[in-house]
């Protein structure tokens, strides 16, 4: 017996159960889009990996063990992208889009990161990322957590999620800040795992960010950031904070969050839930004020968030969302003997024209009656339309109701059209 292939762990197949309530969910994010004036960009999912390495910063975790990089053939590094805002920026600088200019920007699609796979936790995720280029002011920061917001109240989510905020300030306040933290941890180095060793002295934020929970109090013990902000920075944060509370948005301050990538500072922000195990951010993001610049265009602040799709889905399971997915046929057309079947491809092709939202499967391969009624019922669908030599002959098909208790109607041929449009509402 020949070997059978496996998808690669942690890529996952989407199969056409699951499908429906995706496309549901990626139209409700596109209307969203449209709401807040973000227009779409597609970036390709291959970059060089410098691009990652300068962005996201060396010292992390997705550089340092997660990406995917390959040596081509040209001796290029590349590297599939492990998130998309180096890609979004990088695009930006090179087709002059943030050139003294004001962008709000968004795109969805995989990411990968090799990482252990588990649930909530794959190689190939998806994302929908928002990023908002040219404005300086907090008032972008909320608006981006309100449109996130508007979400969690359209799929029914709002009461499973927290809003975690905190600021990052400015690099000179951080480098002040970096001082104390790596001091404070030397003190304490007998309680630090390898990973928190290494960067110690190259990154030591990134402690903050360690996943490991034996270091979760000795982290709260920490000195915090937001007591060493910049002036400028906080009453950027207090704007922030004044703005949630007259939206009505509530929040946490999280001195302890500071996000796993190195190109944020000021506002960052995670929406979490305790519905997901350990995989419990939905939702990151913040502001990235330096990366344009950084990334070789015109200083440029920016905002801007990432969305894991799958985590959403997710929390979607089981709930109202999933009903009404508008992926089955409304009719499924049955027809017995060599006349029948010609007249059904013409007809279902002239009710495909006169009413291009019905959904219409055509029985294929055969069978009799009994055979075609049950494929009818198995497709969901709600109407039979049924097509015998009988009816051909007397212009006429037969319309049996699946999912109700109606009786069988015999519908003229040429009024069809108008019957299953008043039918089913379309
Ligand atoms: P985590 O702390 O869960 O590792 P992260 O800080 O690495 O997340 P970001 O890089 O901020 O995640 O990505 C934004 C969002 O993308 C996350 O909040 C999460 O919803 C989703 N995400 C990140 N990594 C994965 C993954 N491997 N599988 C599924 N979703 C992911
Ligand atoms: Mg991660």
């Amino acid at each position: 017996m020949k070997a059978k292939f496996q998808a690669i762990k942690g890529m996952n197949d989407f199969l056409p159960e699951h499908t429906a309530a995706w496309q549901k969910l990626e139209g409700l994010l596109r209307s969203l889009m449209k709401q807040y004036g973000y227009h779409e960009i597609r970036m390709p999912i291959v970059e060089k990996t410098s691009l990652f390495k300068r962005s996201i910063g060396e010292v992390t975790d997705i550089v340092e063990k997660e990406m995917y990089t390959w040596t081509d053939l040209n001796e290029d590094s590349l590297t599939l992208r492990p998130e998309g805002t180096a890609s979004c920026v990088r695009a930006g600088i090179e087709h002059g889009l943030l050139y003294n200019q004001q962008q709000k920007l968004w795109y969805m699609g995989p990411m990968f990161r090799r990482e252990k796979p588990q649930k909530g936790r794959y190689r190939q995720f998806h994302q929908l990322g928002v990023e908002a280029f040219g404005y300086e002011g907090p008032d972008v920061d909320v608006e981006q957590i309100l449109l996130t917001h508007r979400l969690w109240q359209a799929i029914g989510i709002e009461d499973n999620v927290v809003l975690h905020i905190n600021s990052l300030g400015d690099s000179d306040c951080r480098a002040k800040y970096r001082e104390l933290l790596i001091e404070f941890f030397k003190e304490n180095e007998d309680q630090l795992d390898e990973d928190s060793l290494r960067r110690l002295e190259s990154n030591p934020m990134r402690i903050l960010d360690s996943k490991n929970s034996a270091m979760r109090s000795l982290i709260e013990q920490a000195p915090k950031l937001n007591e060493h902000l910049d002036e400028a920075s906080q009453v950027h944060f207090e704007l922030l904070k004044q703005r949630l509370e007259a939206a009505g948005i509530r929040f946490i301050v999280n001195p302890c969050l500071v996000r796993g990538l190195d190109y944020y500072n000021r506002t960052v922000f995670e929406w979490m839930t305790d519905k997901l195990g350990a995989q419990g951010t939905i939702c990151a993001g913040g502001r990235y004020d330096g990366l344009t610049e950084q990334l070789g265009g015109q200083a440029t602040p920016a905002c801007g968030f990432a969305m894991g799709i799958e985590r959403i889905v997710a929390l979607l399971e089981g709930s109202d969302f999933f009903a009404d997915l508008d992926d089955e046929p409304h009719i499924y057309l049955i027809h017995l003997g060599e006349k029948a079947e010609l007249k059904a491809t013409v007809l279902a092709e002239k009710l495909r024209t006169q009413l291009p939202n019905l959904r219409l499967m055509v029985n294929h391969g055969g069978g009799n009656f009994k055979k075609q009624f049950k494929k009818a019922d198995r497709s969901g669908a709600l109407l039979a339309l049924i097509l015998g030599d009988d009816e051909v002959d007397k212009g006429i098909a037969n319309v049996k109701f699946l999912r109700e208790k109606r009786e069988q109607v015999e519908v003229q041929q040429s009024e069809l059209g108008d019957f299953v449009a008043n039918e089913l509402k379309l």
